[in-house]
């Protein structure tokens, strides 16, 4: 079997659709290996982000998402009665889209065909390595042997991920300790309501709607909390945990999909291993709470096609290229550490706070988040619009002036009015996923080429990767006083901003 890849993906999951699509879309030939022949009937996830979302929007095609899904304004942390408020976030989407796993790999992989992604089912990648020049991949596919070169080879191929495995990168962390149960049953008699979420110290459980008389249970019960997380889950044994916790097991019967997760919590050491790089549940994995794990994973994916592309276009220098491909471990890392974390703060109120000391802590925690500012805390934590990046990545020396709070910042898609009058809106000029300098209309901005030039300059960038735009903010005046253009990177995030008198001067 040939190709002409210049980047294999191991795996066709969320994260490793969505590399696949943004690497297509610079141009960059990808073969995806996935060893199932199907789509995954079931959903893990029924989570998906404000802010992944805002990342589809970037490429134009988060309407696909949202016409499949339901917009719920709020989240759990931890199963805590006190709700997550999503509704005062700053963006278009400050809410999470409950939709399956399965439509939105559905979703990708319609997109990964549309741009032309060599997407190659039931292939098993068996093993792999890499020189100085590229990386090979050797397997089979339905019983017969296979290789295949590119330059790069990305695995997206879930927890026990066989690249990182054969990178020799450790997946260090704790070992599951914990288990909690799932089905996907029919309920004949539903608790009332949208959906269940109790606590106490019999347990804990959620119930949700998956449409028609199917829910999703999930219980935590005390009782079976140190089962192994092999141990086979029966319909009688959901419904006797269901009624430990609920009293009451709403009269579930015809499952679809009974199974058990854990709170096993690992990071891998690091993203990158030359030519190799780690993505989604092969760089880390957690209790699935707060609806993270793919998210997260599809955040990972965005951080590193585009800089993955640039690259392998040439789009600058090679040595700032380089370097470039360097930040998406500094980037992505602390993002795998901070959901290391806040899983495992969870996994302990959900896992092991049982006894009135925990019951305790989690009404303590529960009434704290009532504040306003704890509760936004945690939203953004969980839903990414948290995330900033440290450094600007192109050289350019942003210190401590006005401006500086504006590097790393991820941008909402913020409406923009043109001086010919036309309305656009930011995420539409990224939708190319290249760079795009915003100047801001009003301000005192004629000098922003000449400084911007520099930078771009500085990392011989290639003038076909930016956009200059010149534009009124309407709403966000305050905010921007003093800016005279912002550097967006082709992730929507601010590079470094350009200050009104710096452009003054130029
Ligand atoms: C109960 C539960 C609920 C969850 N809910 C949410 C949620 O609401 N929101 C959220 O964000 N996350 C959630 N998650 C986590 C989420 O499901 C994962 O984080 C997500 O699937 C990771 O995507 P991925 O593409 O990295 O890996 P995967 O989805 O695991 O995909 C990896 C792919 O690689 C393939 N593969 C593996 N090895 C090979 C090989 N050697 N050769 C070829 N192909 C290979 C696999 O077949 C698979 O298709 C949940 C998880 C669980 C268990």
């Amino acid at each position: 079997m040939t190709s002409n890849a210049e980047v294999i993906v191991a795996g066709a999951g969320p994260v490793g659709l969505l590399l696949a699509c943004e690497l297509a879309l610079a141009g960059v030939c990808v073969t995806v290996l996935e060893r199932r022949t199907e789509p995954v009937p079931q959903s893990r996830a029924l989570t998906m982000h404000g802010r992944t979302l805002e990342m589809l929007a970037l490429r134009g095609v988060a309407g696909r998402f949202l016409a499949r899904g339901m917009p719920i304004p709020s989240g759990h942390f931890a199963g805590l009665p006190t709700r997550l408020d999503f509704s005062a976030c700053d963006s278009t989407y400050p809410f999470t889209l409950f939709l399956a796993q399965r439509v939105t790999e559905e979703l990708l992989e319609a997109w990964a065909g549309e741009l032309g992604v060599d997407l190659r089912r039931g292939v098993t990648v068996e093993s792999t390595g890499q020189d100085e020049d590229g990386v090979w991949v050797m397997g089979t596919q339905r019983g017969t042997p296979l290789r295949l070169a590119a330059r790069y080879l990305v695995g997206a191929d879930g927890a026990r991920s066989l690249v990182r495995r054969q990178a020799g990168i450790a997946f260090d962390g704790l070992p599951p300790t914990k288990t909690a149960m799932l089905g996907d049953v029919l309920l004949g008699a539903p608790p009332a309501g949208r959906a269940l979420s109790l606590g106490n110290p019999a347990g804990g459980l959620m119930v949700v709607p998956l449409g028609g008389e199917l829910y999703r249970v999930i219980v935590v019960d005390a009782q079976e909390i140190d089962l192994p997380v092999e141990t086979p889950l029966t319909l009688d044994g959901l419904a006797a945990a269901t009624r430990r916790v609920a009293g009451d097991d709403f009269g579930m019967h015809a499952p679809q999909w009974l199974s058990r997760f854990s709170n096993q919590t690992c990071l891998a050491q690091s993203y990158r291993q030359g030519r190799i790089f780690l993505a989604g549940d092969a760089a880390h994995i957690h209790l699935p709470a707060g609806g993270q794990g793919m998210n997260v994973g599809m955040q990972d994916a965005m951080n590193l096609g585009w800089k993955l592309a640039g690259v392998l276009r040439g789009r600058a220098d090679p040595a700032w290229l380089a370097g470039l491909l360097d930040t998406y471990e500094a980037e992505r890392h602390p993002v795998g550490a901070a959901l290391y974390r806040n899983t495992l703060a969870q996994s302990v109120l959900m896992m092991d706070a049982f006894d009135p000391a925990g019951q305790a802590l989690r009404a303590t925690l529960s009434e704290l988040m009532k504040g306003a500012e704890l509760n936004a805390v945690l939203a953004h934590d969980l839903s990414g619009f948290g995330i900033r990046y440290p450094a600007a990545l192109l050289p350019v020396e942003v210190g401590g002036g006005a401006c500086a709070h504006w590097t790393g910042r991820r941008l909402p898609d913020w409406p923009l009015r043109h001086a010919d009058g036309t309305a656009s809106s930011l995420y539409r000029h990224l939708a190319g996923g290249r760079w795009v300098v915003l100047r801001v209309d009003g301000g005192a901005q004629a000098g922003v080429p000449r400084v911007f030039d520099g930078a771009w300059a500085g990392a011989r960038c290639d003038r076909g990767w930016v956009d200059m735009i010149t534009a009124a903010v309407p709403g966000r005046e305050a905010e921007l006083d003093g800016v005279a253009a912002l550097v967006v990177r082709p992730d929507g995030y601010v590079d470094h901003a350009i200050a009104a008198m710096q452009s003054a001067h130029a």
